[in-house]
């Protein structure tokens, strides 16, 4: 273990109420693990805290011994900002609290919550929180970087359905912040990530809804281009109860899957209707009319249903690789470079995901939140997934190659939640007009970069860059 963390061990062995994790220790390979197999870092102590007060100890006892220390929620920070070699990680999975006030529709849940979790509280009530697809993602790193999900269009991104927040800043106190009390702070943590502090309690709004109707289907490669010109105008006019996304791939090889379409490239679409079934068909025939005859399924689903129905397709430990973008339009250029992509996937759990947004979205303003621009509709997402440690050059080049071909397209800026730990050049891209808001806010609140581990926005004057990992 080097100097300062044992030092900070010392230290926080004397008061800290939670688990420490130090190398030698039983749990220790496991506590070390994160969810992107590609990050496989060796912290020099994981902090599992009990409460608050712990949080504030780490923070207060790395800070004084000039510790890198990194936080984690879910771990499932693609860039793999959740842990570090020879650091400390202040791990917050003992933090998973969540109330929720039926009456008044809001919900208070704790920095360690996984989405499943807030699904599970809430949906006893009848009510939800709109957040992302997977139920094991952490909801504190999702909803402070944005947060979009199957109820992005019908209510908005997850950031944008938080009343306060409550957080330790990088001097150890514990600070509020809401519309009216410290509201720079309040604008900063909807969209800006992990750069102000450990976020203890987020308050949240809820919404009614307990099923939705879940269509999906396949399309071959031959009929793809024709499904996303489809869908590209057709959703620019669609009611916001429908979320229509496309994932480029290889069709599954099972028994569900027409036997001309498994494991040969399709286009996958899944469509959730939000309103009621009766006015459903009406959206929902169209769209699965492109898709091949033997692929279509519809039917009424619970909420939770639908929250978990993903997770088993982005397992823990695997390798990923990911680079995305917005398109204000999907024009015939870009449409012929994903056709072309296709055709050269270099791995069954490789995939490019579109996303059509607009919406409830799109109707905040840009500067209402640090999450910024939300005028162009199309986001997509390059994702490589594969397992063996010699395959990382195909896959990487595959990724990068395609995001070149299809950069001049896009419009400027970056879902900082879907940027790869190579990306740190691109976070003035995610912020642009933005950008001196949130240095100021960073400043004031952590000048010294202390929460480093993140899409790094660094306070003026600062001795530590993003780049001093
Ligand atoms: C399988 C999978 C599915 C996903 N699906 C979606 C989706 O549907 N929609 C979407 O928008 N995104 C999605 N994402 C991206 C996701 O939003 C980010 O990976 C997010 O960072 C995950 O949060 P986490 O808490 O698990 O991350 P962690 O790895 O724990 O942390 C990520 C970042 O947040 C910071 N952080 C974590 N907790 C706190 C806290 N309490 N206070 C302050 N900073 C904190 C960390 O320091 C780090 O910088 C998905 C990712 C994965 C891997």
């Amino acid at each position: 273990m080097v100097e300062a963390v044992q030092k900070a061990y010392s230290a926080l062995r004397e008061r800290f109420k939670g688990d420490l994790v130090a190398p030698g220790h039983s749990s220790y390979e496991d506590a070390r693990a994160i969810w992107n197999g590609m990050v496989a870092k060796k912290p020099g102590l994981i902090a599992r805290c009990a409460d608050v007060g712990d949080v504030q100890s780490a923070v207060r006892i790395a800070s004084a011994a000039g510790v890198l220390t990194a936080v984690r929620c879910g771990g499932h920070s693609l860039a793999g900002f959740s842990t570090c070699d020879d650091g400390l990680v202040i791990d917050l999975s003992r933090l998973r609290q969540v109330t929720v006030d039926a009456d008044a529709r809001r919900a208070k849940f704790a920095g360690g919550c996984l989405l499943g979790s807030i699904d599970n509280a809430t949906q006893r009530a009848g009510l939800v929180f709109p957040s992302g697809v997977v139920s094991h993602t952490g909801a504190s790193g999702l909803v402070l970087g944005g947060g979009t999900g199957w109820l992005t269009r019908r209510l908005g991104l997850s950031c944008d359905n938080v009343e306060g927040f409550i957080l330790v800043t990088a001097d150890g106190s514990v600070v509020r912040c809401n519309s009216h009390e410290n509201p720079d702070l309040f604008w900063a943590l909807r969209g800006g990530g992990g750069n102000f502090g450990v976020v203890t309690e987020f308050e949240v709004r809820l919404h009614p809804l307990t099923s939705v109707t879940l269509a999906q289907g396949l399309t071959c490669e031959a009929d793809a281009r024709r499904l996303l010109e489809f869908w590209r105008d057709f959703m620019a006019g669609a009611p916001i109860d429908l979320k229509w996304n496309i994932d480029l791939r290889l069709g599954p090889n099972n028994e569900e899957v027409p036997g001309e379409l498994r494991g040969r490239t399709v286009a996958s679409s899944s469509l959730v209707w939000t309103g009621s079934s009766e006015a459903a068909a009406n959206y929902l025939r169209p769209a699965l009319s492109r898709c091949h005859r033997d692929s279509v399924s519809s039917r009424v689903v619970s909420f939770v249903h639908l929250q978990t129905m993903a997770d088993s397709c982005f397992p823990h430990g695997q390798r990923y690789y990911t680079k995305s973008g917005y398109f204000a339009y999907l024009d015939d250029g870009t449409i012929d470079h994903l056709l072309a992509a296709m055709v050269s996937l270099p791995s069954a759990g490789t995939q490019i995901e579109l996303a059509y947004l607009g919406g409830a979205a799109s109707q905040v303003h840009a500067g209402e939140t640090a999450f910024g621009d939300r005028s162009a509709p199309f986001m997509m997402n390059l994702l490589a997934t594969w397992s063996e440690p010699s395959a990382d050059d195909v896959h990487i080049s595959w990724i990068r190659g395609l995001f070149d071909k299809l950069r001049p397209a896009m419009k400027p800026g970056v879902y900082v939640n879907f940027m790869s730990g190579d990306e740190q050049d691109r976070v003035h891209e995610a912020y642009r007009e933005r950008w001196d808001r949130m240095v100021a806010v960073k400043t004031k609140y952590d000048p010294n970069n202390f929460f480093r581990l993140n899409q790094n926005v660094p306070p003026r004057h600062s001795q530590h860059t993003a780049d001093q990992r």
